[in-house]
């Protein structure tokens, strides 16, 4: 199944250019099999997700992008939003507590990666450094491809994702209908909640792919 991990519509998410249906639509045209609705610090109702669901016979999934003091976090799992901005320990301890998963958002975006053009000597960033990161040991795994990042920064992440030995997710991280489905993640088996979702992305049966351009 072909499912596109990390998603923002409006009006939640007040950067995003993309309404729930447009999403929808665009989803079912380019052939995914479903999106995860993935809006900053707010998390969807759950009947009105089942709502979308039905309505347009497609499936689509509840997770939150939590802003961290260690960045972005994608959650699945989690029904209530978090007050304030917590440390990836603190939201480990809330996400444990729901047996939820989490997933490092576009963790070097940004970073001084080696062989980046303007890298600044002394303060680029090693794959072996990078996965040193205290961070990522809080983490069920790591976004190793995200359509909004650079392709350094995602080939940087992947092999971050194969020092240690993790199957890295992809997503979108889309803001409007062209980006929806830039990455993807294809699930082995069948998925139709998050209850799904949750218990196969904990097991490893997933890749990462560039699914659109
Ligand atoms: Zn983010
Ligand atoms: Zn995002």
């Amino acid at each position: 199944m072909i499912i596109d991990l990390h998603i923002h519509t409006k009006p939640t998410s007040r950067c995003s250019d993309l309404d729930p249906v447009e999403l929808i639509e665009e989803a079912k045209r380019i052939g995914l099999d479903g999106v995860c609705l993935t809006e900053h610090d707010k998390i969807w109702a759950p009947d009105a997700i089942h709502k979308l669901r039905e309505e347009h016979n497609f499936l689509v999934l509840g997770g939150v992008e939590v802003t961290s003091m260690d960045g972005d976090i994608l959650v699945f799992g989690l029904e209530k939003e978090i007050a304030g901005i917590v440390s990836v320990g603190e939201l480990r301890k809330l996400v444990d507590g729901v047996e939820g998963v989490m997933i490092a958002s576009h963790p070097f975006r940004g970073a001084f990666i080696e062989g980046k053009e303007f890298f600044i000597p002394g303060l680029t960033l090693s794959v072996e450094e990078a996965c040193k990161k205290p961070f990522l040991k809080f983490m069920d795994t790591i976004e190793s491809l995200n359509g909004q990042n650079s392709d350094l920064e995602n080939e940087f992440t992947v092999k971050v994702c194969q020092k240690l030995n993790l199957q890295g997710t992809g997503g979108s991280d889309a803001h409007s209908h062209i980006e929806i489905g830039r990455s993807v993640t294809i699930f082995e088996n069948r998925i139709e909640n998050e209850k799904d979702l949750i218990k196969e992305l904990k097991a490893g049966r997933f890749k990462a792919e560039v699914f659109r351009q």
